[in-house]
């Protein structure tokens, strides 16, 4: 270790790791440079942008057998969101990276590249590829920014370095390209980590980051909509799109006023079950709603997912509702490998192929970490094992699978205090296909009344009740049901 003054304020500066070039000073954020003996002042680095990660620079694990500490940060934005690189100093004086994106992590050591890799350009996400660590499947490809950096790092970054990135994975294995500096990459392995498996300490609690999350809005985890003034509950730091659930305006939160980016349009309004903004215990955690996307496939089947959030150390995950079943799918950190043409193999066990469909997302709702968009296209693949399904999702820049198992909607009701009784096309699905078989009947025996009632017959009242039988049940149905 180190110790310099901070030519800045003077403060002490510490570089822990010998690899380390330039540290940010924590006081008064001076980019301090080593040369030689000497340091230089580099001007001042962006203040990083405090997001949700219990990440923090001091949070200490284990690597396999490998103690770490988290020395630095480099903090990077793109199309898909923020996320950040930690950089580890291990016991043993060698570093690496933890890359912490949306509450999902990879740890990576670089290494000599070997023959074979892509080019940049031709890394195309979902295909598998020799990436010069051997074949893996390119799950993103990506050009960001730098957008602030703290405590000490390896090379000299500063705000607006770019950053070109490629992402594989095989199984929890992960590769990481990185072109930033030319066409012949860097070469980064390890594999995808669980912050139980670093059994990381000196993680900040969640009161911690509520408290300081998003400090350019101070605590404000709400905002209200400048064309309605309806209640918006958001991320702050985090959300890259942001509609109003009441009046469809998309507003930008980035900047220290809400602006409005564009007017909502008022077609195709779709009732949500789950309100946005509303809180419910999910499995003894405290889980917000947090946005809500339409989506159709190209038979016309529409579905809506809802992206929640559950506190840092829980991250984000997802309730879908389609056709009155409920899914709660996550994100996985260890992918499937194919088995056959019609099936994947993932926890030593073969799970069918069920569709592969396109999804196209039609509305979208609440607070998003990335920029979610109507028009947005990816390609769904389903796979089935018992009540276990896996969802691989693949579009220009990404492939992404998750995992989903069913809920009841009973389990949902508790989780967020629902009432017991749903209405209409919100419901549960399985009793809002009951009304529309209803609906049908009603009207078939409307058909057959208008000659029964033109003729004045006798009969007419006692069709009358049948009707009313006909008509009631739906709803006794779900009523009972839920
Ligand atoms: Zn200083
Ligand atoms: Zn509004």
């Amino acid at each position: 270790m180190q110790t310099v003054s901070c030519p800045g304020c003077g403060a002490p500066l510490e570089f822990k790791s010998h690899a380390s070039v330039m540290a940010v000073c924590d006081f008064c954020r001076t980019v301090v440079v080593k040369d030689a003996d000497a340091v230089r002042d580099l001007g001042k680095m962006a203040a990083v942008l405090e997001d949700y990660s219990p990440i923090q620079i001091g949070t200490s694990g284990r690597y396999g057998e490998r103690a770490f500490t988290v020395v630095g940060r480099i903090q990077l934005r793109w199309s898909g969101g923020i996320w950040n690189e930690w950089y580890l100093l291990f016991g043993d004086g060698g570093n690496g990276w933890l890359g912490d994106s949306a509450g999902r992590y990879v740890i990576t050591l670089q290494r000599a590249l070997e023959v074979g890799w892509p080019v940049f350009e031709a890394i195309q996400p979902g295909r598998e590829m020799e990436t010069g660590a051997g074949r893996y499947i390119a799950a993103e490809r990506r050009s960001a920014r730098c957008i602030a950096g703290q405590g000490e790092l390896p090379f000299r970054v500063g705000a607006g370095w770019e950053a070109r990135v490629a992402d594989f994975r095989r199984g929890s294995d992960f590769v990481t390209l990185d072109y930033s500096d030319g066409d012949r990459p860097a070469l980064y392995a390890g594999a995808a980590v669980t912050l139980e498996q670093m059994g990381c300490q000196l993680l900040r609690d969640d009161e911690a980051i509520k408290a300081s999350a998003g400090k350019y809005r101070g605590r404000v985890e709400s905002l209200s909509c400048p064309q309605c003034g309806t209640a918006i509950a958001y991320l702050p730091g985090i959300t890259a799109s942001l509609v109003c659930q009441a009046c469809r305006a998309q507003l930008d939160a980035a900047t220290p006023v809400v602006q409005v980016l564009a007017k909502g349009e008022e077609a195709g309004r779709t009732p949500l079950t789950l309100p946005l903004g509303s809180t419910g215990q999910v499995n003894g955690r405290e889980t917000r709603v947090l946005g809500a996307l339409v989506r159709a496939d190209d038979e016309g089947n529409r579905w809506t997912e809802y992206l929640l959030h559950g506190g840092g150390r829980a991250g984000f995950s997802w309730l879908i509702e389609s056709d009155g079943e409920w899914w709660r799918a996550e994100g996985m950190d260890e992918w499937p490998a194919e088995a056959g043409a019609v099936a994947v193999r993932h926890d030593r066990v073969a799970f069918t192929k069920l569709y592969d469909y396109p999804a196209r997302t039609e509305q979208v709702l609440g607070a998003f970490y990335w920029k979610a968009q109507a028009g947005d296209t990816v390609r769904v693949a389903e796979y089935q094992h018992g009540p276990v399904r896996l969802s691989s999702e693949l579009s220009d820049e990404e492939f992404t699978w998750s995992r989903s198992s069913r809920v009841a909607y009973d389990q949902v009701r508790l989780w967020f205090k629902l009432p017991a009784a749903q209405g209409g096309a919100t419901g549960a699905g399985a009793p809002a296909r009951v009304t529309r078989t209803g609906r049908f009947l009603l009207w078939l025996v409307l058909l057959n009344l208008v000659p029964l009632v033109l003729h004045f017959s006798g009969a007419a009242p006692w069709v009358l009740v049948g009707l009313l039988a006909l008509a009631l049940p739906p709803s006794f149905i779900g009523k009972d049901r839920q």
